[in-house]
This record gives C-alpha cells, sequence and structure tokens, in this order.
C-alpha cells in the first residue's frame, strides 16, 4: 500500500492511518481516531480529536494533552 508519508519513518508504536494519512505517536492514539462499527469505520477529523482530548505534537497525533510528551523511540 502507498503511505501517504513515504518519507516519515514509523518507529515503535507509530501508526500513520490508511484512511487519512495523519500520523499517530501511538496505537492507543490511532484506535481514538477510528470511530463506528466493524466495516464502517471512519476517521475522526482533527477537529474532532481535539474535541475528544487529543492533540498534535509536531507531525503527531497523541491521545491526551496532559501526558507528557515522549517521541516514540
Ligand atoms: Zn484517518
Amino acid at each position: 500500500m502507498m503511505r501517504a508519508n513515504p518519507g516519515i519513518p514509523l518507529h515503535g508504536d507509530h501508526n500513520e492511518c490508511p484512511g487519512c494519512g495523519l500520523l499517530f505517536n501511538s496505537t492507543h492514539a490511532f484506535d481514538k481516531h477510528r470511530v463506528g462499527p466493524h466495516g464502517a469505520r471512519r476517521c475522526l477529523t482533527p477537529e474532532e480529536m481535539m474535541a475528544k482530548g487529543m492533540v498534535q505534537r509536531g507531525i503527531w497525533w497523541i491521545s491526551e494533552r496532559n501526558r507528557s510528551w515522549q517521541p516514540s523511540t
């Protein structure tokens, strides 16, 4: 599958959404981004993610704004 961001290496728990190409610092954050029943999942928009308390740090979305920011290695 073509990656949306082929120049960005994914390490550890990083995820790149195959639907919209956004980048997530953890599988947990990625799971929060995908909603709906199996077979009809959709991506949350950045506005919807921020409404759930998710924040973007640099290029990476993380699940909670008050979690200390540590890039996955
Ligand atoms: Zn997505």
